[in-house]
Order: C-alpha cells, then structure tokens, then sequence
C-alpha cells in the first residue's frame, strides 16, 4: 500500500435498500465488486482504489437530509480513463432514472477536465472525470 492513498470512504445514507442498487450499478461500471454486504454497511472494493462502503443512518439522528452546502461532505469524485467513460456513465445514470445534477462537459478547472456530476438517493454529489493534465 502507499502512504496516503485512500483505503477506504464510508458514506452514510438513510436506506441500504435504497442505496444498494444504485451504487451496485455506478461502483459495478467501475469496476469495483461488493465484498461484504451486512444489516449495517454495504462495502465495494476496487483493487488500487479502495473501498467505498455505506452505511445506515441513525434513525435518532436529527438531521433527516445531506446538505453538501453545510460542514461535510460536498462531493467525490472517481477517475475515468477517456471521456467516452464519462459519457457511458451519464447514460447509465439516466437509465436508472438518478439525478444528474450537470451533464457530461468541459470544465475550466483543469486543461480538458471533462466531467459527469450526478446524485445518490440521497442527494449525495458523485462526480466521474477525466482529466488528461494531473497538477504538477
Ligand atoms: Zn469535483
């Protein structure tokens, strides 16, 4: 393993139920694979990427919606390796009738960034990118 590359990100979400077929879909086009599935967490795995698991959220708990905009998670982002990738991705999300929050384009925040941003059950923003220029 290298020093500081993820090993793994666990989000919360209201519903295993509702959760797990749409990360089983958009973590399946990735290629990762669920290898632990459980009445409190659900975990994919990607061989040098990690593990992405989410987990149920307390019912006592008194925040009952995400808010990106408020402390906590804004958003993750995975790797593509072409734009073609990120376009597939955008047609898949459709298909399953999630939330695109911005179709697939060119953003200005990196020479060719491309990028799909879409939603999960629960509003959680996920990203998909290609990015043919890395930071030096
Ligand atoms: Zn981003």
């Amino acid at each position: 393993m290298t020093l500081g590359t993820m090993n793994h990100l666990c989000l919360t979400v209201k519903s295993l139920e509702q959760s797990e077929p749409f990360y089983d879909a958009i973590l399946g086009f990735m290629g990762y694979q669920q290898v632990e599935n459980n009445d409190i967490y659900i975990m994919w795995w990607l061989q040098d990427a990690g593990a992405i698991e989410i987990t149920v959220a307390n019912p006592d708990s008194p925040n009952k919606f995400h808010d990106r905009y408020s402390p906590g998670f804004h958003h993750l982002a995975f790797n593509a390796d072409s734009r073609e990738q990120v376009d597939n991705l955008y047609k898949l999300v459709q298909e399953m009738g999630a939330t695109v929050l911005d179709p697939p384009a060119e953003y200005q925040y990196s020479p060719g960034y491309y990028a799909v941003f879409f939603a999960d059950p629960d509003g959680l923003k996920l990203e998909l990118v290609h990015m043919p220029v890395l930071p030096e």
